[in-house]
C-alpha cells in the first residue's frame, strides 16, 4: 500500500506537546495499575442522587432549552449564580463579567489566543499546570520563568512587556503551594503598576483542609487580572463546565475578544450541563454541604497518603503536608531521574506524573528532574498503601 503524500502542518503545530498526564492515563484506565497520576477527583464525590433528581426535573421544565444553542456567554441564570457566590466570598463580581467556559481549560486557551503574540514574553512557574502550558505553546510565546520564594512568585518579576502572568495561587498544581495573602497583594499591586495580565486560576480554592485561603489577587486589582474558576473539582470534572471573570473596566475590549474567539471554539458551552447545573442549584443543592463532605474526604486520604510516603519511602525524600488541592509534590533524591523510573513503576502496577511534565518548554529546570506529582483524590486509604508500597519497591537501593 502507497503512504499518502503528509500534509503539510501550521508552523505552530512545532509548539505543540502532549500531555504526560492524559498519556498516562491512557495506560493506566486499562490495567490494574493504581494511579497516583490523574487529578481524577473520587467518584464517591459525585452527588449522583441529587444529579438525578435535577436531570428529571431539566426534562420536564426545561428540556427544550437543555437542547437548544444558547447565549455565547453562559445561561443567564448561571452567570448570576457564580457572580453571587464569588461576590458572598468577597469577590465583588457582577454577571456581565461573568463567562461561562468549558472548563477552566477553555478560558486558558481563550486567553492565549487573545493576549499571547508569536516570540512575546509569557511568564509562569516552574513547575507549572502542564495544560496551561498546553494552551499558551501553539500561540508561540517566548517563555518567561517566574522566579519565587516561599511565599510564591516574587513581584518584581513581573514586567512590563509579559503579555501575560500565570499562577495557580492556591494549591498549585502540581507544587500545593499556597500564595501568602501579603504576596497575593504584592503581587496584584505590581501587575497593575507594570500593566501585565494577571491570569489566576482558582480551580482548587475551595478544596482546603485547614483553612480557607486568603483571598483571590482579583480582590487586590480587579482591573488587572482575569480570575478563572472550575465546576471540575467542586461538583464533578465531566461537566465541563468554568468560567472566566474579567476586570468590568475591560469588557468592551478584551471581553468582547474572549467572546469572539469562543465563538469560534465552541459557540457556547453545552446547554444540557449548564441547564442540569442550574436545576440542581433550584432544587436546594447545598454546594457549601457538599463541599464540607468532599473536604473531609480528600482530608482522610490525603493523611493516608502522608503515613504511607513515612512507612514506604526510602531515607532521602522530601515532601510537605498539602494543605489543599490534590496533590503531593515530592522530592527524590538528586540524583534520581523519576521519567525513567516510570516504566518499571508501571511494570510494579503503580503509576505517578514525573516532575520534567511541568517543566517550562525548552527549559526544564534540572531540579524538577528528581520530582514527582502524587495525587491522593482518587484511591481509597487502602489503595493508597498499596500504590506507594508499589512505588517504593521499585527505587533505587529497595531490598
Ligand atoms: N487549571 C488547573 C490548575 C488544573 O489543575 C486544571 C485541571 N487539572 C484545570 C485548570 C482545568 O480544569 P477544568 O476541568 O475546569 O478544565
Amino acid at each position: 500500500m502507497s503512504m499518502p503524500q503528509a500534509w503539510r502542518l501550521a508552523a505552530r503545530t512545532a509548539a505543540m506537546r502532549p500531555s504526560a498526564v492524559r498519556d498516562i492515563l491512557k495506560v493506566t484506565q486499562q490495567s490494574r495499575v493504581l494511579s497516583l497520576a490523574g487529578g481524577l477527583p473520587s467518584p464517591d464525590s459525585f452527588p449522583i442522587e441529587a444529579l438525578a433528581e435535577a436531570s428529571r426535573r431539566l426534562w420536564l421544565e426545561r428540556g427544550a432549552s437543555a437542547l437548544q444553542y444558547a447565549a455565547s456567554e453562559g445561561w443567564p441564570a448561571l452567570r448570576q449564580w457564580v457572580a453571587q457566590r464569588l461576590s458572598a466570598h468577597g469577590v465583588p463580581v457582577a454577571p456581565e463579567q461573568v463567562l461561562i467556559t468549558s472548563g477552566s481549560q477553555q478560558g486558558l486557551d481563550l486567553l492565549g489566543k487573545v493576549l499571547i503574540e508569536p516570540g512575546q514574553p509569557v511568564l509562569v512557574e516552574q513547575p507549572s499546570y502542564l495544560g496551561a502550558l498546553q494552551s499558551f505553546a501553539p500561540y508561540q510565546p517566548a517563555w518567561h520563568t517566574w522566579a519565587t520564594d516561599a511565599e510564591g512568585p516574587l513581584p518584581d518579576g513581573l514586567r512590563a512587556g509579559h503579555r501575560l502572568a500565570y499562577l495557580v495561587p492556591s494549591y498549585q498544581n502540581p507544587s500545593a503551594r499556597c500564595v501568602s495573602s501579603q504576596r497575593r497583594r504584592a503581587l496584584a499591586l505590581r501587575a497593575a503598576a507594570v500593566g501585565v495580565p494577571v491570569v489566576e486560576d482558582d480551580p482548587y480554592g475551595e478544596l482546603w483542609y485547614e483553612q480557607a485561603p486568603p483571598p483571590p489577587l482579583f480582590t487586590h486589582a480587579p482591573d488587572d487580572v482575569v480570575l478563572l474558576g472550575s465546576w471540575s473539582k467542586v461538583l464533578a470534572p465531566g461537566l465541563r463546565l468554568g468560567h472566566l471573570v474579567c476586570p468590568a473596566s475591560r469588557l468592551d475590549d478584551v471581553g468582547a475578544r474572549l467572546l469572539q474567539a469562543r465563538q469560534g471554539a465552541d459557540l457556547h458551552s453545552s446547554s444540557l450541563g449548564q441547564a442540569l447545573v442550574c436545576s440542581l442549584l433550584e432544587q436546594g443543592f447545598d454546594l457549601d454541604a457538599h463541599l464540607a463532605g468532599v473536604r473531609q474526604r480528600y482530608r482522610a486520604q490525603r493523611d493516608a497518603l502522608h503515613q504511607a510516603l513515612l512507612r514506604h519511602l526510602p531515607p532521602g525524600w522530601q515532601w510537605q503536608v498539602p494543605a489543599g488541592g490534590m496533590f503531593f509534590w515530592l522530592q527524590g533524591p538528586a540524583t534520581l531521574d523519576a521519567a525513567a523510573l516510570l516504566p518499571q513503576a508501571l511494570n510494579a502496577g503503580v503509576a505517578f506524573v514525573p516532575g520534567e511534565a511541568f517543566g517550562v518548554p525548552g527549559q526544564v529546570a534540572s531540579a524538577l528532574r528528581s520530582c514527582m506529582r502524587l495525587s491522593f483524590v482518587t484511591l481509597s486509604p487502602d489503595q493508597l498503601d498499596e500504590a506507594v508500597r508499589r512505588l517504593a519497591s521499585c527505587l533505587p537501593g529497595a531490598a
